[in-house]
């Protein structure tokens, strides 16, 4: 396998400036009067960029998660199985994380809480979650050179910004049980986006004097696929990102701050440009919406269970190929279409959150632009990892499952 992976260096270097940046430039192009990338946008003030309230706000907010992650609510699961023969212990409670604040945010509005506090501080926010996710990004680069700290295969190349981009440590944990990379990618950030799409909803009703059925749709869309990633929660313990990736920038950065300051957009546009859904175009998306669903949980579902469990009812008559490294890959049911039958509904549903903001400006489509990428290039990345580790085998799996994402297409 190459030494590098998302061009090197070089341009991981420029990454690590660069997605702070996109974060800024969503914001100041798809402003309050103005939504589009054909006109040049006057800049915030420069205070509006960071306030020391915002970031008592967001550190409190990361705290109010740790708490919750460290107490005895949830259940323990293990993870895959390590490179030095071991699987660590992982708490599982993010159901309940979510459903607490779910209490909290009916008691805020019903004590008249001003939440719009997010909609008003937004900037400041991103702000803050930058600047902690690097901080973050720093302790763990720092941390990985600790005695016995397990590493990351693709982080651990000597390069000092490569590795701090890529993460170094494979699962860095603050005592036994605090593993900070998956608390980071399935807390904070995730269940931060979900309640700032609530908190620019109550803004859209302060303003508009109403709830327009696009917003509606966007608030039901993103929470659903956060209910239902932490209601699933267990299976994280199978992607990539638990089981290769190390913790560095790339997912500190991207679990606390691109998540959710640039997936809450197509909220914030609805806040600013109002847009009148038809009925019908309504229905077109929730069956888009749905249909997404159904491949992205049947897969991920299948997936799980066969890699927990292969003799399970549910998965025990599926066709497999049975591997020399001594796992079997599917190859009948939904990863018998195509080899990621996952990413292609996560990107149907990517662009049932972007239609409902109609078509008058190009920026609310950037998640499912900017996902489609990330995906074809994840695919890409998870290609080489299986060639690496399957060999042969893998090659005759592809010839069996050939279409990587859309059958007859690509
Ligand atoms: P997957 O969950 O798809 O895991 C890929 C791994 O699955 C492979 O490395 C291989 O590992 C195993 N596998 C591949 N093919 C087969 C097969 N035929 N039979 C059995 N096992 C197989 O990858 P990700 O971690 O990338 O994605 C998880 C989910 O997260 C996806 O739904 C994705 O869309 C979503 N996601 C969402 C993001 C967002 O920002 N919203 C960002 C990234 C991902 P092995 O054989 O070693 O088990």
């Amino acid at each position: 396998m190459g030494r590098y992976e998302f061009g090197g260096p070089v341009n991981v270097f420029f990454m690590i400036f660069g997605l702070p940046v996109t974060i800024y430039g969503l914001y100041v192009f798809c402003a309050r009067d103005s939504c589009s990338v054909m006109t040049i946008p006057s800049l915030p003030p420069i205070g509006e960029f960071f306030n020391w309230k915002a970031m008592v706000v967001y550190v409190l907010w990361f705290v109010y998660h740790s708490l919750i992650y460290i107490s005895p609510l949830g259940y323990t699961a293990k993870g895959m199985k390590l490179k030095d023969g071991s699987r660590l212990e992982y708490r599982m409670n993010g159901i309940h994380a979510f459903l607490l604040t779910h209490i909290l945010f009916a008691t805020a509005i019903y004590f008249d809480t001003p939440v719009s506090f997010v909609y008003d501080n937004y900037l400041a926010l991103a702000t803050s979650s930058i600047i902690f996710s690097t901080i973050l990004s720093l302790y763990l680069y720092l941390k990985s050179f600790s005695h016995g700290a397990l590493l990351a295969e693709g982080g651990n190349t000597g390069n000092v910004v490569y590795d701090f981009f890529i993460g170094r440590e494979l699962n860095p944990r603050v005592g036994k049980m605090f593993d900070l990379k998956l608390f980071c990618e399935m807390r904070p950030g995730l269940v931060g986006w979900v309640f700032i799409n609530y908190c620019l909803l109550v803004k859209e009703y302060e303003l508009q004097g109403n709830v327009s059925v696009s917003m509606g749709l966007v608030c039901t869309f993103q929470f659903w696929y956060i209910f239902d990633g932490l209601w699933y929660e267990e299976a994280i313990l199978t992607t990539m990102d638990v089981v290769h990736d190390g913790f560095g920038y790339m997912l500190a950065f991207g679990d606390l701050a691109w998540v959710p300051f640039t997936y809450s957009l197509q909220a914030r546009y609805l806040v600013d440009h109002p847009v009148n859904l038809p009925m019908w175009a309504a229905a077109v998306i929730v069956g888009i919406k749905l249909l997404g669903y159904m491949t992205f949980r049947g897969a991920n579902g299948q997936k799980d269970l066969f890699r927990r469990d292969p003799n399970h009812p549910s998965v025990k008559h599926l066709e497999t190929l049975q591997t020399n490294r001594g796992t079997k890959l599917m190859i009948s049911g939904w990863w018998g279409i195509c080899r990621h039958p996952n990413y292609v509904g996560d990107l149907m549903m990517a662009l049932s959150w972007s239609l409902p903001c109609g078509f008058n400006s190009i920026l609310p489509y950037f998640y499912v632009t900017y996902f489609t990428i990330l995906l074809i290039h994840r695919q890409l990345r998870d290609e080489k990892h299986c060639r690496a580790k399957y060999g042969h085998d893998w090659d005759k799996y592809c010839k069996i499952v050939k279409w990587r994402l859309i059958p007859y297409v690509y």
